[in-house]
Formats: structure tokens, sequence, C-alpha cells
């Protein structure tokens, strides 16, 4: 017989799920993963695993593990409209495929005790006197409830828990568009994490970033705001061919070749960050908009927030409660630890439509390398 109840139900798991699933369980807790997707699966990102994820993998004992599958590239670079240049050292980052970094993270919950279904799609959820009680779910051919006292909805961008919860947030100017392929034949190959908002780009960025130990492919990726993407007669593809075309940064791939098709998604920055929780329920990662809003770094806010999700859970298993005030300590969690990080570039991004203003930032950035720091990491 099937098992039907844990304590925690934890949907979708990308970096933000399989983190939270990997807490839980290393405390005890029964908690059950599930993901639609049959995984190793691709998710469209430019496979920054950025360094503010790296204590959590270091504390779930699978840092290591993803360093050996990826890159700790030497130090990102940023450059604006007028080719300023920012940059500082990386400790901790690393790029590795996602399609392979995600399945080392879901293995690793799985090895500190989490239950994992794949191919398990949750479509809808089960609530009771306004209280999330489960989900209802699609597994192996069968329509089944699955009962839980906490959901922690990490379903990524286009977030179902989020929606039935009336938390999905969708403002054209906080979203992105973002998309990605793989170049083989950069020339010189390309070593560190590059980020270039060109002049012939505005108002988007270029993002290239490498994968020595993949035959050297070079992720190169595009991030544009949705309104002025939407608004615009502007096409993704050929952005990056111009930039290629004629950015002194874009040189290094005139010979390259494309080998994979472009991949395209919703990116939800914390520009519309708002309320991620209800009674019974947490969103974490990309189902809860934690993506930084400057450079669209997402894994790392699912991991984080995925830790502060873990920790209320406990919180309110220990006490028996799951009210909406209990769940509530969830936000003032993240909105302490979290939130002044993602304002300050919410800041920098706001003037990523204006070069000018792009600039500007950039040069008192550049005066200020301890802002670049405590901004991006290291
Ligand atoms: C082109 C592009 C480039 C990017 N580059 C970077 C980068 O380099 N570094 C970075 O930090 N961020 C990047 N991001 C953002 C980053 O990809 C996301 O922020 C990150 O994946 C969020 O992790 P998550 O765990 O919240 O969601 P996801 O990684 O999206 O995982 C969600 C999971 O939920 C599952 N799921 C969805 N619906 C259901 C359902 N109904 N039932 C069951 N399972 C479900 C999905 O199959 C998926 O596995 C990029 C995004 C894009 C689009």
């Amino acid at each position: 017989m099937m098992r039907r109840e844990w304590e925690v139900i934890v949907v979708g798991a990308g970096p933000g799920g399989s983190t939270a699933a990997a807490r839980l369980a290393a405390e005890g807790v029964e908690v059950l993963l599930v993901d639609k997707e049959r995984f190793p699966r691709e998710k469209p990102c430019s496979d920054i695993y950025g360094p503010f994820g790296a204590r959590t993998y270091e504390e779930l004992g699978v840092y290591e593990r993803l360093l050996e599958a990826g890159y700790r590239y030497p130090s990102v670079v940023l450059t604006s409209p007028d080719y300023t240049a920012i940059s500082g050292p990386n400790h901790k980052g690393l790029t590795c495929p996602r399609r392979i970094g995600d399945n080392i993270l879901k293995e690793n919950a799985a090895r500190l005790g989490a239950e994992v279904w794949e191919e398990c799609w949750v479509h809808d959820l089960v609530v009771e006197d306004g209280r999330v009680r489960g989900v209802k779910a699609k597994y192996q051919g069968e329509f089944l409830e699955l009962r839980s006292k906490i959901v922690i909805g990490a379903d990524g961008s286009h977030s179902w828990v989020a929606k039935r919860l009336g938390l999905f947030r969708d403002d054209y100017e906080q979203v992105y568009l973002a998309g990605r392929a793989y170049f083989k034949g950069c020339n010189p190959p390309l070593r560190d994490v590059e980020v270039h908002y060109d002049p012939g780009f505005t108002p988007g960025f270029v993002c290239l970033s490498p994968h020595p130990g993949y035959g050297d492919v070079v992720n190169m990726g595009v991030g544009i705001q949705m309104k002025l993407y939407v608004d615009s007669q502007l096409n993704a593809e050929e952005m990056v061919a111009r930039f290629v075309a004629e950015s002194p940064h874009g040189e290094k791939m005139r010979g390259a070749t494309q080998v994979s098709r472009w991949m395209g998604w919703r990116v939800p920055s914390a520009g519309q960050i708002g309320r991620n929780h209800a009674a019974g329920a947490l969103l974490v990662g990309d189902a809860g908009s934690f993506v930084e809003p400057f450079i669209l770094e997402g894994v790392a806010s699912a991991v984080r927030s995925a830790n502060y999700a873990a920790r209320t859970a406990l919180e309110a298993l220990r006490d028996g409660d799951f009210s909406e005030e209990s769940m509530a300590r969830y936000a003032e969690k993240w909105e302490a630890k979290m939130l002044p990080q993602l304002r300050a570039l919410q800041g920098i991004a706001v003037t990523a439509a204006d070069p000018k203003a792009l600039n500007r930032t950039f040069q008192a950035l550049k005066e200020d390398p301890e802002a670049v720091s405590r901004v991006f990491g290291g």
C-alpha cells in the first residue's frame, strides 16, 4: 500500500525544494519531495550556483560533490554600457550544468532521508478549514490525495502552489525573460563568469559562463525585463547575435558554434516579492519571487529561502501550530536576512533601463569594492 501521509510535502525538486527537503530530513522530519519531471532534467539557466548558497551545500555535505561535477571560476566580471568594468574574486561560487547539479542536490535530499517521488505532478492543494493539509497529485497513473501538516511550494517560476494560494505575482516590470544556449569554440577559452550590459544590448544583459569540464562549452544567456521586451520589437536571439558581432566582449564568441537549442523561461524577481506564507504552506525560490533583481541569480536565493522555510516548518512542527501566524515566522526570517540585499540589487536593477544611470552605478561600485562583494558575494 502506497504511503499517503507525511509531516511535510515539498513540491518541486529544484535547488529550493531539494534544500528544504534535505534540511528537514536531516532533522528527522518525515518529508516527501515530489517533482513532475524525471531527473536528471533540464532547467534553462546560466548554470551559476552562486556563492551565497555555498555554506548550505557545505552544511548539507554536498558542496564537494557539486565542485567535482562543476567548475569554480576565478572571478566575475560585470560591464556597463560605457564598458566600465567591475569584478571580484570568487571563492565558493561554481558553474555546473543544471541537469547535473540539481540531480546531485535531489540525490542528497534522498541520502539524508527524504522520500522522493519523480514524475509526480501536483495539480491541486488539499485545503480544510482554511488551512493547507496536503496536495492532490498524479503519480504512476493514479490520482492521489497526499496529506501533510505543511506543504512547501518550491515549484518554480510558474508555481501552481502559489497560484492556488492566491500568492502568484506577475508584474511585468519585475518579471524577466531569460534564455540560454550552449556554444563551442570560444576563443580564447572563457574562464571567468562575465555579465555585460552592452550598449548594443541595452536594456538587457548577456551572461557568459564557462564549462571547462564539459567540452569547454560556453553557456551564453540573456536577461531582459518582460515589459521592455514585450513592448519592443526586440528579439532575444537577434540581440545576442548583435552582441557577438559588435561588442568587444562578444569578439571571443565570433567563431563559436551553437551546440544546443535556445531555451527561455520566466524569471520572477524579488522586485515583486510579497507574502510567501499561508496557513499550512510556505513558498520558496522562484515560487516566492526570490530571484535577485540585477543579474537574476535565483539558485542561491532559492537555497537561502529554503533554509528559512525549513526552520519555520521545524518550529511549527515543534509547537504543533500551523496557523497563518505561525507560518508568518518565515517572513520575519527572510525579511531580516535576505531583503536588505535584494533591495540593494533592486536599486541597481531599476537603473538598468537607462544606460547613463547604469554607467553611474557601475562607476560608483568600482570605487567601493566592499559593496561589490557584499552585494554579489565572493
Ligand atoms: C535563462 C536563465 C538563466 C538563469 N541563470 C541563472 C544563474 O546562472 N544562476 C542563478 O542563480 N539563477 C539563474 N536563473 C534563475 C534560476 O534558474 C531560478 O531562480 C532557480 O532555478 C530557482 O530554483 P527553484 O528551486 O525555486 O525552482 P526550479 O529550479 O525552477 O525548480 C522547480 C521544480 O518544480 C517542479 N515543478 C513545477 N511544477 C510542478 C508541479 N505542478 N508538480 C510537481 N513538480 C513541479 C519543476 O519540474 C522543477 O524541477 C536563470 C534563469 C533563467 C531562465
